[in-house]
């Protein structure tokens, strides 16, 4: 049977470090890249006897992300041990939250631009919101790195703050698998909850996914994808894992629920192991912590919702007259959504404002592989380049001159540039005498312009525009043109 025979259903786990200067449960310092095993204290190392104290920040943020993703939060929230033995865990038991998380229910919508690129213009289920079942707050643990011969711990990153994020199996293909973590990412990063950055380890991510055929009410037998550490390594991996299954249950092979490990270098899942090593993890309450009351904490953090990126959006094509497509772009970061804010002071020129950033700024940016906060030219300075051939001072030509100008020289002022290059106001007497040389040479044009034909315009503002190499205001011109003619 082809894989269309098969309903695939995908939930995936996500892990997110929340940022926050000191750990979960002690003061020591988050920080990354750090002497391996410096950041360390009797808390995070679990030596027996000592206490965990809350922080209280950790705790804010990660009912923040719920508020931001509709989730609710139970009146009572506690933490319970997770008992397993793992070198990265000495104290046998992870700090988590089993029946009373923080956050419960909500879903995350799936942006259009968070689709890979090549499916954006064909998108079957947009706006698709993906439900999620919780998100608890537990502590992150040791790295372990294995060597040939051995392995090594650090416990630096043992007990930063750690977000799971669990959505239900309502994820129907990898590409939603995709377009749900680069959403998710997008939402974390706007609240400042975390960097969420895949490549340093801040997201990680665990994807179940199972098929059955149409018709079959219960889900499939599940199989758990591990060592994903990429959002692209999740979309490859669930497109092998949902083909093997599918090869397998039309050859009459039953799958059983396991666990598989993907192989970035030869791109397949291997088995790691089946449901009879299932853990018992044996939760039960934290005997050395008190459960928090959220009230005041739910109320506290409900001023400190931001926009989300996708009422951003709407606003940018409200008040902007933005397309759908250049508001994404323009909302798809935080720091690029303020940049345009900040140049966009003049509402009327906002779209152009747009198109210049959405055009020159990210060309150059991902040139130069510079990220928007250090972007070298200050906003203000792509409203004066746009003010600037607005009022006709210049031309777009020019104008993109100048730009390349300033991206070296951003300590100069648009309109010194412009007058340093030469670019003064076209004198519009020569102007004016190139246009009725320009209509005296083309009696046939004109006399259709004047049977109704306007398009003809645009061919006369061309030839202005060339006999003027440029200097000319192209809407000057049509102007002129058609008070001459009509
Ligand atoms: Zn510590
Ligand atoms: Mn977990």
């Amino acid at each position: 049977m082809p894989i269309s025979d098969y309903i695939v259903t995908i939930g995936l786990e996500v892990h997110c470090q929340i940022k926050s200067n000191s750990k979960m449960f002690c003061n020591c310092a988050t920080s990354f890249g750090d002497e391996p095993n410096s950041n360390v204290c009797p808390v995070c190392l679990g030596l027996p006897g000592a206490l965990p104290v809350l922080n209280r920040h950790a705790i804010e943020q990660t009912i923040l992300a719920g508020m931001m993703l509709d989730c609710s939060t139970p009146k009572i929230s506690k933490w319970d041990r997770k008992n397993y033995f793992y070198p990265d865990m000495p104290k046998n038991y992870q700090l988590t939250q089993f029946d009373l998380p923080l956050c419960i229910g909500g879903g995350v919508p799936l942006y259009d631009l968070a689709y890979p690129k090549e499916i954006q213009s064909n998108i079957p289920t947009p706006g698709k919101l993906v439900k999620l079942t919780r998100i608890h707050l537990e502590e992150d643990v040791a790295k372990s790195t294995h060597h040939s011969n051995n392995s090594t711990i650090d416990f630096n990153r043992a007990g930063t703050p750690l977000m799971e994020i669990v959505s239900d199996p309502d994820i129907e293909t990898p590409e939603q698998a995709y377009a749900y973590l680069k959403s998710l990412q997008q939402i974390l990063v706007y609240g400042g909850i975390s960097d969420a950055d895949m490549e340093k380890g801040q997201m990680r991510c665990d994807v179940n996914v199972s098929l059955r055929p149409h018709g079959q009410v219960e889900l499939g037998e599940k199989v758990e994808l591990k060592n994903l550490n990429s959002i692209s390594a999740v979309r490859n991996s669930l497109h092998y894992e949902i083909e093997r299954q599918a090869e397998e249950l039309d050859a009459g092979i039953a799958q059983i629920q396991s666990t598989r490990r993907w192989d970035s270098d030869v791109e397949e899942t291997q088995m790691m192991r089946t449901k009879e090593d299932a853990h018992d993890y044996r939760y039960f309450p934290e005997p050395d912590l008190l459960p928090i009351k959220t009230a005041k904490l739910v109320e506290k953090m409900r001023a400190h919702v931001p926009e989300l990126p996708h009422h951003k959006r709407e606003r940018f094509e409200q008040d902007f007259a933005l397309s759908p497509y250049d508001a994404g772009v323009l909302t798809s970061d935080q720091q690029l959504a303020d940049y345009f804010e900040a140049a966009a002071t003049d509402k009327k020129l906002g779209k152009k404002v747009a198109n210049w950033i959405t055009n020159s700024v990210l060309a150059k940016l991902n040139d130069g592989n510079i990220s928007i906060t250090n972007c070298p030219l200050p906003a203000e300075h792509i409203l004066e380049l746009v003010k600037l051939v607005d009022a006709g001072t210049i031309s777009n030509n020019q104008a993109r001159e100048v730009f390349a100008e300033l991206w070296e020289n951003p300590d100069i002022q648009p309109a010194d540039q412009a007058k340093a290059m030469g670019f003064e106001p076209a004198d519009t007497g020569a102007i004016e005498s190139i246009i009725d040389e320009v209509i005296s040479a083309n009696p046939d044009k004109v006399t259709e312009i004047q049977a109704g034909n306007e398009k003809l315009l645009n061919f006369l503002t061309g030839q202005v525009m060339k006999a003027s190499k440029g200097k000319a205001n192209p809407k000057m011109v049509t102007d002129s043109l058609k008070n001459k003619l009509l």
